[in-house]
């Protein structure tokens, strides 16, 4: 039952009882736990990227950082001054390609970002040349993501020289990004480690970060030399591989989906439900209404997995629709009873593991795709 919640909706400023709670205390213990492993010499930066895997960026940046946590990572150069603008003043890595026309911005901001081009570097320079701080940069290496980065010894020494003999950028970093450290099979990974270890190797000087790591190279991958973990993850208590590799800590997952029946009704043996009356009831049946729908990134594939109503599990039946979706019951439940759609009830729980399963994807998916009209509530 929702009967303690009022308050919170009213705090919130929404009025439909469908929201996303993220409890601050697995956050902090999934944070906690990896730094005591990896111990002091290791800086844990917390990836929030994608509104902090759709837990909310700002909210999670601050309980990170009360969680001692180094700096952050995000994507976006939009995303860094979103963080800038809550007050967090904590060293932030851009880790994706900037437009080079927003150095400045980058540079005035105290943020660094990722470079993976000589070209991007020489017209960078050019736009600093008003700029009274420096940009800070960390170089791409490509090992074999394919992705972005410099792939050989004459590209990356060519971009080591570059920076070092600018005035008006900063070498803070270099690093690389693994294909399958979520993978049981290391062939590729050792593959991609040989790479990294050979380029960088062949700096002159290594900068003050010297990083490889994401949270499923963290977890597996402990041997790797690197002093900074880009940790995202694993700091939401999801396991990087879904189900295939046992992670070495306990991971906390921090969000659970939580809705309510908002009508609840007894239907017909032939009556069906919803649209395209792909569900047809074969007996009497108790059906729950639930306010929830694709475009809260409940998605529509969803029919026929379960969520939970008083520990019990029941089925999504006939297509989900924008807004709602409807579940079989077990018997007739009140109208204001909870369902869990990803958490624990009674005894049992949905896992974002078992939703992606059963859409065919990945936890990361499920979570960045909760929409942002799905209250986040922070307990
Ligand atoms: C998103 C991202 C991470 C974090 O990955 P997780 O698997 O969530 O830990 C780390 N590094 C880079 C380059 C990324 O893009």
């Amino acid at each position: 039952m929702l009967q303690n919640k009022g308050g919170i909706f009213l705090v919130s400023g929404k009025h439909r009882k469908t929201y996303a709670r993220i409890s601050k205390k697995a956050i902090r213990h999934n944070l906690q736990n990896e730094q005591a492993r990896i111990g002091d010499e290791c800086k844990l930066f917390a990836v929030v990227k994608a509104d902090g895997y759709g837990h909310g960026a700002v909210e999670i940046a601050k309980i990170a950082r009360d969680s001692g946590v180094s700096g952050f990572c995000v994507a976006l150069l939009d995303e860094a001054l979103e963080l800038r603008k809550a007050g967090i003043t904590e060293p932030i890595l851009i880790l994706g390609i900037v437009d080079v026309e927003f150095v400045p911005i980058i540079a005035a901001e105290d943020l660094s970002v990722t470079v993976s081009s000589l070209e991007w570097l020489k017209e960078a320079e050019q736009r600093l040349v008003q700029q009274t701080k420096a940009l800070r940069i960390h170089l791409a290496l490509d090992t074999g993501m394919g992705r972005i980065g410099f792939r050989t010894v004459s590209e990356l020494t060519e971009a080591e020289n570059y920076v070092t003999n600018s005035e008006l950028i900063e070498f803070e970093g270099i690093f690389t990004h693994f294909a399958t450290a979520d993978e049981a099979d290391e062939t590729q990974f050792n593959r991609q480690l040989k790479q990294f270890n050979k380029l960088i190797s062949c700096l002159s000087n290594k900068p003050q970060f010297v990083h490889a790591a994401n949270s499923a190279t963290a977890l597996w991958h402990q041997q790797i030399p690197t002093n900074l973990i880009r940790y995202g993850i694993a700091m939401y208590g999801l396991n990087p591989s879904g189900t295939t590799l046992k992670a070495p800590i306990s991971l906390e997952p921090a969000m659970e989906l939580i809705s309510e029946l908002v009508h609840v009704k007894e239907i017909q043996p032939g009556d069906t439900v919803s649209y395209g009356a792909t569900y047809e009831a074969s007996d009497c049946e108790w059906v729950g209404t639930i306010p929830i729908g694709y475009a809260d990134g409940w998605r529509r594939s969803l029919q026929g997995q379960t969520v939970l109503v008083d520990g019990q599990r029941c089925e999504i039946i006939g297509r989900v629709c924008m807004d709602q979706c409807m579940i079989r019951l077990p018997k007739e439940y009140p109208v204001g009873t909870t369902v869990v759609l990803v958490g624990k009830s009674g005894n049992d729980q949905v896992t974002m593991e078992e939703l992606a399963e059963y859409l065919g994807t990945i936890n990361y998916e499920i979570i960045c795709g909760i929409a942002l009209r799905v209250p986040r509530i922070y307990v």
